[in-house]
C-alpha cells in the first residue's frame, strides 16, 4: 500500500514538472533532478507491475511498437476550415453569417499552426486515445506515438467533463527541426526537408521510442463533445488551459471583422518571431449556439474561415549555380543571388536541393527567380520568372566533375543526389571525414577539434584518421595557436581513443548511413571489423532493420581499397575493431546509460569483478560521485564523505544484492 501511494506521489509530482517545463516553459527543478526522480519512479514500476499505467510519466520515453495503425472513426466528424485571402473575403463571410444569424457576434481569432491535425480523447481525466484526422471521417490511432508528446497531458487537472475530445495540432518547433537535421548530417543523412512533413511523419513512425527522442510539441484549439457545460469557443481555450493543455496565449477575441482584420496584420507582420511555423489565421464564431445555427457545409463549418498568409516570397536575380561538396560527398547545388529582404532576413543563397529540381524548374544562371522562405532554415527557389529570361540562355548543364578535386561525380540508381566518389582524396571529404572520428559521439578525442584538423589536413601532417596515430608532439608544434600543453593533451586524448568500444569505434569509420544505432546493432551482430568485412549484402539485408541502402553503402565501404587500408592501420595502432571474447561471454546492455561509484568491500563479488560486471553489461564506472552517477554500490566500511555527497546529490545508493538482482 504505502509502495503504491509513493508512485502516485512521484507520478503526480513528475506530471507537474513536466507541465511546469513543457506547457508554461517555466521549469522548477533541474534537469538532472528530475531524471533523479524520474528513475526512482521507473525502478518502482518495475518492481511494482501491479501498479502499470499508461498515463505514467515513465511512459513518455515510448517503447511501444505499433506494427500497424488502427482505423479509428471520429465521434464528431474534423472537417477543413474553407480559406480566405484578401479583406474583402472576409466581408463576404460576415455578411453571410448577419443572414443566418441575429444580434452581436464576437470572433476568436486564433493562428494557423502549420502541423499534423490530431484529436484526443480524454475519459475520467486520462488520455483514451489520439487519432490522426485521417480523411476527416476516420483517422488512425496513434496514441503510443502522441503519448511520448511531453506537452500531451496524460492526466488532467482541476473540473473537466467526464468525457471530450480535443483537438489541436502536433508540430516541430523551429529549433528542434534544425537540431534534428544538424544530427541527420552528421550521420551523413540527407537533412528533412520541411517541420510540418516531419511532425505529421512523426506521428506514423512505428517505434514510439524515437517519437520520443523528437521534439514534437502538442497546441490546442478545439473541445467538441456533448454536456461539457462550455458555452463558446473563447471560453474552451481558457478552459483547456486550466486542465493542463497547451494552448497557445495569441488567440484573441473579437468584437467586429475591423478588429479581426488587424489581428491578421499583425501576425503577418510578426509571425516569424514565434517558435514554430504557422500558415494563416483561423477566425472563428465564439458563441456556440451561433455556430450551430450556421451549421456546416459538405466540407467544413460555415462559423470558421482560415485567412492564409501569402507565402514570403520575393523575385530576385540569379547570378551563379555553385556547388558543395558535404563529409560523405554529397553535392548540393546552390543558387547564388542578387541579395533580398525576406521574412526578416537579407538572403544571398538559397538551396537548389538536386539536378531534378533544377530540370523541373528549368532554373538558369541569369533569371529572375522567386524564392520563399518556409520552415526551411535555408530559403528555396520555387519558380522562374520566364518573362524575365534572356531569351539566348541555354539550360543549366549540371556539375559533371567536383569543385573541389576535380573527381567526375556520379549518382546512384534511385538517389536524387550526385556524390563525388573521391573519398580519400576530396578535401572537404577528408577533413569532414577525419572531424566525423574525432567527435564526441564517436571516438570523442579531447584536446581535437575540428579546425585543428583542417590545420593539421592542410599542413599535410595527415591525410586520414588513421594518420592521427602517427602524430608526435614535435610534429604539431608548429601550428598555429599551438602550445606545450595543448599539444600534449591532443596527443593524450589521441592515445586513450585507443579504449573506445568497437561500435563507436565502427560509427566513427564514417559509413554513409551507419549511425550509432546502425553501429551498435552490426557490432553485436558481427562482433569483430573481419566479420564485418567478410559479410555479404545479402547477409546485411536479413539483419532485423538494417537495408538495402545501408547494406549496400557497408559492402560499397569495405570494397574500397583505401578503407580497408585505413582499417588495418587502425588494427595495428591496437584500436578496438572486436568485441573481445571474454567480454563477449558475459555481455548484455541493461545497464546501458547507468553511471555506478563502488565504495567499500562486499561479500559475494571484489571489487574488480563488480566494476567488470558494470562494464560488461553497458553500464560505466567512475571513481568519484558526481551529478552524473546514477547509483552508489555500497559496501561495507564505505567511507563517509562519499556517503554524504551520494546523499546531497541525491544519488540512489544501493547494495551489493541490490546491484546484483539488476542484472537478473
Ligand atoms: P485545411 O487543412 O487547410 O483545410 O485547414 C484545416 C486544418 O487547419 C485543420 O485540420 C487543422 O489541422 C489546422 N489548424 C491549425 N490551426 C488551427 C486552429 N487554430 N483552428 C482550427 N484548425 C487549425
Ligand atoms: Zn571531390
Amino acid at each position: 500500500m504505502d509502495v503504491e501511494k509513493k508512485i502516485q506521489g512521484l507520478r503526480e509530482e513528475l506530471q507537474q514538472h513536466n507541465y511546469n517545463y513543457y506547457v508554461l516553459d517555466k521549469p522548477q527543478i533541474s534537469d538532472y533532478e528530475f531524471d533523479m526522480k524520474l528513475q526512482e519512479l521507473q525502478k518502482l514500476e518495475q518492481e511494482h507491475p501491479e501498479f502499470e499505467d499508461a498515463n505514467s510519466p515513465t511512459q513518455r520515453v515510448g517503447g511501444a511498437v505499433t506494427r500497424s495503425f488502427e482505423t479509428v472513426v471520429h465521434e464528431n466528424r474534423m472537417y477543413s476550415l474553407s480559406n480566405s485571402y484578401s479583406k474583402e473575403e472576409l466581408e463576404d463571410w460576415e455578411t453571410r453569417i448577419r443572414k443566418i444569424v441575429e444580434g452581436k457576434v464576437e470572433f476568436v481569432c486564433e493562428l494557423k499552426y502549420d502541423g499534423a491535425s490530431i484529436s484526443l480523447t480524454y475519459e475520467d481525466g486520462m488520455l483514451k486515445r489520439a487519432v490522426t484526422r485521417g480523411d476527416g471521417f476516420q483517422g488512425d490511432d496513434v496514441s503510443n506515438n502522441v503519448r511520448t508528446i511531453r506537452s500531451v497531458p496524460l492526466k488532467l487537472k482541476g473540473d473537466f467533463p467526464e468525457k471530450f475530445d480535443i483537438r489541436g495540432e502536433i508540430v516541430l518547433p523551429y529549433e528542434g527541426f534544425a537540431k534534428m537535421n544538424a544530427e541527420r548530417v552528421d550521420i551523413g543523412e540527407e537533412p528533412y526537408a520541411n517541420p510540418r512533413n516531419t511532425a505529421s511523419g512523426s506521428l506514423k513512425l512505428q517505434d514510439s521510442a524515437e517519437v520520443s527522442r523528437r521534439p514534437l510539441e502538442c497546441l490546442l484549439y478545439t473541445i467538441t463533445g456533448n454536456n461539457i457545460g462550455i458555452a463558446s469557443q473563447f471560453e474552451g481555450l481558457e478552459k483547456a488551459r486550466k486542465w493542463g493543455f497547451k494552448v497557445p496565449g495569441e488567440s484573441e477575441l473579437k468584437g467586429s471583422i475591423e478588429e479581426v482584420l488587424q489581428y491578421i496584420n499583425y501576425w503577418d507582420e510578426h509571425r516569424h518571431d514565434l517558435p514554430y511555423e504557422t500558415d494563416g489565421v483561423v477566425v472563428k464564431v465564439n458563441d456556440f449556439h451561433q455556430q450551430d445555427e450556421l451549421g456546416n457545409t459538405a466540407k467544413s463549418p460555415r462559423w470558421a474561415i482560415a485567412y492564409k498568409f501569402k507565402a514570403e516570397q520575393e523575385s530576385t536575380k540569379l547570378n551563379k549555380i555553385t556547388y558543395q561538396v558535404g563529409r560523405t560527398g554529397a553535392i548540393t547545388p546552390v543558387a547564388n543571388l542578387d541579395a533580398v529582404h525576406l521574412a526578416g532576413t537579407v538572403v544571398r543563397r538559397a538551396s537548389l536541393h538536386n539536378a531534378d529540381q533544377i530540370e523541373k524548374l528549368d532554373v538558369r544562371e541569369g533569371d529572375t527567380v522567386f524564392v520563399e522562405k518556409g520552415g526551411e532554415i535555408i530559403p528555396k527557389i520555387v519558380g522562374v520568372d520566364f518573362t524575365k529570361r534572356d531569351p539566348d540562355s541555354d539550360p543549366t548543364q549540371y556539375a559533371t566533375h567536383c569543385p573541389e578535386c576535380n573527381t567526375e561525380l556520379v549518382r546512384n540508381e534511385g538517389e536524387a543526389q550526385h556524390y563525388c566518389p573521391n573519398v580519400n582524396g576530396c578535401p572537404p571529404q577528408i577533413i569532414g571525414r577525419i572531424q566525423h572520428y574525432i567527435s564526441r559521439k564517436a571516438m570523442d578525442i579531447e584536446g581535437l577539434g575540428g579546425e585543428t584538423v583542417a590545420l593539421l589536413v592542410n599542413a599535410e601532417l595527415i591525410e586520414n584518421y588513421a594518420d592521427l596515430y602517427t602524430l608526435k608532439k614535435e610534429d604539431i608544434l608548429p601550428l598555429e595557436r599551438m602550445a606545450e600543453k595543448s599539444a600534449e593533451n591532443l596527443i593524450n586524448g589521441i592515445e586513450r581513443s585507443k579504449e573506445i568500444p568497437f561500435e563507436r569505434v565502427l560509427f566513427a569509420l564514417g559509413i554513409r548511413y551507419v549511425g550509432e544505432t546502425v553501429a551498435k546493432k552490426l557490432a553485436k551482430h558481427f562482433k569483430s571489423i573481419d566479420a564485418l568485412m567478410a559479410a555479404s549484402e545479402e547477409e546485411l539485408v536479413n539483419l532485423d532493420e538494417i537495408g538495402e541502402r545501408i547494406a549496400w553503402s557497408v559492402v560499397d565501404f569495405f570494397k574500397t581499397e583505401a578503407n580497408r587500408e585505413h582499417v588495418e592501420k587502425l588494427k595495428e595502432y591496437g584500436i578496438q575493431l572486436e568485441i573481445s571474447a571474454e567480454k563477449l561471454a558475459n555481455q548484455t546492455n541493461i545497464l546501458e546509460g547507468n553511471s555506478f561509484v563502488i565504495s567499500g568491500v562486499f561479500e559475494k563479488v571484489s571489487r574488480n569483478d563488480l566494476k567488470k560486471l558494470i562494464e560488461d553489461n553497458g553500464g560505466k564506472v567512475s571513481s568519484s560521485i558526481s551529478s552524473k552517477t546514477n547509483y552508489l554500490v555500497a559496501g561495507d566500511n564505505m567511507g563517509p564523505s562519499k556517503l554524504a555527497k551520494a546523499e546531497k546529490l541525491g544519488t540512489t545508493i544501493i547494495s551489493e544484492d541490490d546491484f546484483l538482482q539488476m542484472l537478473e
